[in-house]
């Protein structure tokens, strides 16, 4: 996701760390940072932050953390969290891959990706959420019995992922290749979701686990 540079951005999330943390900060602090202690899910790659702030209010016995690497994007989520005064979101502007770095082992109950970048050039393999790279930071980060929920309407990540979920020794379920053609009432659309869809694309789906 491509959005014009902010020079203020950094000053206007530094404006909101109660909701939003920029930096490592927030290391063993992630219980503390949320009213209720609750089951953690996270979002991997935001974006706009639909889908995380739609869950965050439709599960107020979840606590919910959107993660985006990119400031002048996530400034839209914390301007959708403010607005709508949801206590069970938070955020932080970090890259996936220093994640460990933040979460005790076995703190998240489960991750969401959506419409992950594509990276379709072999040689940008590695920057692929769903490379074993990543896979083993969620590994760390997962309780036991947590869950990777991934969609996407990309056929060639969907494919690297199943093959590189499978290769790491994960369990797959509920794969869906078409995920609107009977679509679970409970399912919230991304801004992504909602743009490819209408162009056609199928939607891909499936949960993953690594026990
Ligand atoms: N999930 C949203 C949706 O479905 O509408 C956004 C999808 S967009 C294609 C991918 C987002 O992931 C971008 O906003 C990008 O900045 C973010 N992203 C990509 N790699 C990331 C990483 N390593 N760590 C954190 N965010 C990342």
């Amino acid at each position: 996701m491509r959005m014009r540079n902010k020079p203020w951005a950094e000053d206007y999330l530094l404006e909101h760390r109660d909701i939003v943390s920029i930096d490592l900060s927030q290391k063993d602090n992630i219980t503390s940072w949320f009213e209720k202690v609750q089951p953690i899910h996270i979002e991997v790659g935001s974006g706009m932050g639909r889908f995380i702030t739609e869950m965050a209010k439709a599960n107020p016995a979840i606590n919910y953390i959107g993660i985006e690497r990119d400031k002048n994007v996530m400034i839209r989520i914390v301007e959708k969290a403010i607005e709508q005064d949801i206590k069970n979101l938070r955020l932080l502007t970090v890259d996936a891959e220093k994640l460990t770095e933040i979460f005790n082992p076995g703190e998240i109950d489960r991750i969401y990706l959506n419409f992950s970048d594509p990276w379709p050039k072999t040689r940008h393999a590695k920057r692929r959420l769903t490379h074993a790279n990543f896979l083993s930071v969620y590994k760390t980060i997962l309780k036991d019995d947590g869950e990777i929920h991934f969609k996407t309407d990309n056929q060639g990540l969907f494919e690297f992922s199943i093959e590189s979920m499978s290769q790491f020794g994960m369990k797959l379920k509920n794969i869906n290749l078409n995920l609107h053609d009977n679509e679970p009432a409970d399912n919230i659309k991304t801004e992504y979701e909602e743009k490819f869809s209408a162009k056609g694309f199928r939607i891909n789906r499936l949960e993953a686990s690594f026990k």
